[in-house]
């Protein structure tokens, strides 16, 4: 048995990375395994050959976070990012209505509603209980149906919605955001955030640095193939190339997929419904500090301006995903461009352009779906992962389901006075490298 717990995390994306760093300040001695050349998942950088030498670099899709993500900006303080999440638009979102041609700002919080210019367009007396049965905990039904008929759902309850729960408001769940809404009305909570520089040196590069620091291990191109198990515990993880015998006090997070726990476990059950996120990026002079730009009447969604390129996102895109990237591209920038001047962001002509597609951005977050609880065939082996908690699937989600794993698999486990030193002084040197 080994002299520390160890704990196996297997996928780096937000959900293992919170899971391997929740596990290395409880003492254990981290293994994190990831099969993609690069941490981070969803939420990582791409930059292809030659990003380093000035080539195209940007986010796989521009990520925000608000005020009411506490356990996703905690982690950031822990690992001394905070200092990156910025608030791009702290006097109310603006917004840019393509059909008029007119950019107004809409405030995200009810409060910010009582400024007339900070109202979403079409707001009326009647909405009132409509958005409060939306916040209220009541049992679930399509927010498209609460909202039948009025103009806010158009100019707000829609882009919300796809925003939050990435599922079209026909059949998105009136519940999952609610909970979300409701934590967006406590103090702060309607703050917007986004990374100054991007994922990679805001949030995965920081948390490998802080899981270096404190003695774990990663590894990358290492892709989890199947578990063995035996006596009712999970006994090794075969990877390609080897299989990595468990110990009797070895620990397992699969910080994963749902596709890929179907595929590892035959029978068991976890969603199978995704909805899609297109993503273009253009290569452009842009502001020196990002400037967040909503858009109505458009394909386009949002837009992310940064000092040398414009991310724009397109959410619950099933209707665009299968489009021709260039047509995608054209389209696009021909909605954004005059979204950005318009909104005082000075721009040039893009250059190189790309769009990422991911068909499966996130779950279903569907009006009646339950949050699934797999029964696991093994004592010793918890999931993690955006898809496991009853808010929406977010950074936040992935964050709770990750800290969570950790801390019920190495509850009790008392770490040794070495481990103990030892993630000590990691977590110091992580207050040192705070902002
Ligand atoms: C375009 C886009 C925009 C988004 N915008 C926002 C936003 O604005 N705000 C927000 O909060 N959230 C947003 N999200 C959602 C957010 O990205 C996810 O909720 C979060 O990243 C999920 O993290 P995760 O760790 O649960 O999953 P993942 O990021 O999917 O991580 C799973 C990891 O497991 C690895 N893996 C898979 N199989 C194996 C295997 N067999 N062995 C080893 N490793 C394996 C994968 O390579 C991956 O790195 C967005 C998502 C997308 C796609």
């Amino acid at each position: 048995m080994s002299e520390r717990a160890r704990l196996h995390v297997v996928g780096a994306g937000v959900a293992g990375l919170a899971a391997a760093l929740a596990g290395m300040r409880a003492g254990a001695e981290v293994h994190l395994h990831e099969a993609a050349p690069q941490a981070g998942g969803r939420c990582r950088t791409v930059s292809p050959k030659g990003g380093d030498e000035g080539g195209f670099t940007h986010d796989n899709g521009t990520h925000a976070l608000l005020g009411a993500n506490p356990r996703a900006l905690a982690l950031l303080e822990s690992i001394g990012a905070r200092g990156g999440w910025i608030e791009p638009e702290p006097d109310g979102l603006p917004v840019y209505d393509a059909a008029t041609r007119r950019l107004g700002r809409v405030g995200l919080h009810p409060l910010a509603w009582l400024k007339p210019d900070l109202r979403p367009d079409g707001l009326g007396f009647a909405d009132l209980p409509r958005l409060a049965r939306l916040v209220a905990p009541l049992p679930d039904t399509p927010i498209g149906a609460l909202f039948a008929g009025r103009a806010i759902a158009e100019s707000f309850v829609e882009p919300l919605t796809v925003a939050v729960l990435n599922t079209p408001i026909e059949i998105a769940s009136a519940r999952r955001l609610g909970r979300a809404m409701r934590r967006v009305l406590r103090p702060g909570g309607a703050r917007l955030y986004v990374a100054e520089r991007g994922l990679g040196p805001d949030l995965v590069a920081p948390a490998l640095d802080a899981l270096a620091r404190g003695g774990a291990r990663i590894a990358t191109g290492s892709r989890l193939r199947a578990l063995d198990g035996r006596d009712g515990r999970a006994s090794g993880l075969v990877m390609a190339d080897r299989t990595i015998p468990l110990g009797a006090g070895d620990a397992v997070i699969l910080a994963l997929p749902p596709a890929e726990i179907a595929r590892l476990f035959s029978g068991i059950a976890v969603p199978d419904a995704y909805e899609p996120i297109v993503n273009a990026h253009f290569r452009v002079a842009g502001p020196a500090r990002p400037r967040f730009v909503g858009l109505r009447h458009a394909l386009s969604h949002w837009a992310l301006a940064r000092a040398d390129h414009v991310s724009v996102t397109v959410s619950a895109a099933g209707s665009s995903v299968a489009d021709d990237p260039e047509a995608l591209s054209a389209r696009i920038w021909d909605e954004v461009a005059p979204a950005l001047r318009e909104a005082g962001v000075a721009i040039g002509e893009p250059g190189e352009h790309r769009v990422v597609k991911e068909k499966r951005a996130t779950i279903r977050q569907a009006a009646g779906f339950e949050t699934p609880r797999p029964r696991l065939p093994f004592a010793n082996l918890r999931l993690a992962g955006d898809w496991l908690t009853p808010l929406p699937a977010t950074i936040e989600a992935a964050v709770i389901s990750g800290e969570d794993a950790a801390r019920d698999l190495l509850r009790g486990l008392r770490p040794p006075a070495r481990a103990s030193a030892r993630a000590g002084r990691a977590a110091a040197d992580m207050r040192g490298s705070a902002p």
